[in-house]
């Protein structure tokens, strides 16, 4: 099988847009979401939508959570909180119902699933470390578990002596001794200093996981931001990917 794992996509849908063309070209079997459909960009409603219609299965992050749950907003910083202000004014009623069916961690075929960590998923703390990666491996079963949240690709290993390295490859056939928290970025606010959309590819056959990059029509972005009086902070960003 090959899955596609999409995570990070912040109301952005002319990322979205660019990514689903994407996995349509790559032959994917299944595609799954790793949450925070919203948050940050302009098109909420787009993207919720796009995202029930072609993921199989979807986990909230902590901004769709945020907007059934504002007590979580006090964890949030400004821009993130006047996105979210802003994310509520705009959010239909049905698609604002959607998050309140809420899932933060899952497993399928031996793949662990979750947008924060899989130790608890509903504390959103990070994996940004290897010592992060050391605590949470032992906090779940089976051989591979796919994050999002950070925004930030990266791929932590285990191996049979339980030691541990990280690595940024792009593409890397996974071993049978050796254990993966896998990061596939984000698709609508990449903080690697690289604006491209990001997302993985995990072929079960070949046992081969790959990260994919998708330029997308940033200016376009940009411009709805502005033009929604979105935080200008959070507009400029995707420009440069931090
Ligand atoms: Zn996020």
């Amino acid at each position: 099988m090959r899955y596609a794992i999409i995570s990070d996509i912040h109301s952005n849908l002319e990322a979205l847009e660019a990514v689903l063309e994407q996995i349509e070209k790559e032959q994917i079997d299944k595609t799954f979401c790793l949450g925070d459909i919203v948050g940050y960009g302009p098109n909420p409603n787009e993207c919720v939508e796009l995202i029930r219609k072609n993921c199989e299965i979807i986990l909230t992050g902590n901004h769709d959570y945020a907007c059934v749950e504002p007590s979580e907003l006090i964890y949030f910083n400004r821009f993130a909180k006047q996105a979210i202000t802003w994310t509520l004014k705009n959010l239909s009623e049905k698609n604002l119902n959607f998050f309140s069916n809420f899932s933060f961690k899952t497993k399928i075929n031996n793949i662990n699933l979750v947008h924060a960590n899989p130790h608890t998923p509903e504390s959103w703390d990070y994996i940004l470390s290897i010592d992060d990666a050391i605590f949470n491996f032992s906090k779940f079963d089976g051989q591979l578990c796919f994050i999002g949240h950070s925004h930030q690709p990266i791929i932590y290993i285990e191996n049979s002596e339980q030691k541990y390295i990280t690595k940024e490859e792009r593409e890397m056939e996974l071993l049978p001794d050796c254990r993966y928290i896998i990061n596939v970025g984000s698709v609508g606010q990449p903080r690697d200093n690289n604006p491209a959309s990001a997302f993985g590819i995990i072929d079960t056959s070949t046992n081969r996981y790959e990260l994919l990059r998708v330029g997308y029509n940033i200016e376009k972005t940009h411009k709805k931001m502005i033009k929604a009086n979105l935080p200008e902070f959070l507009a400029d960003r995707l420009l440069i990917g931090k």
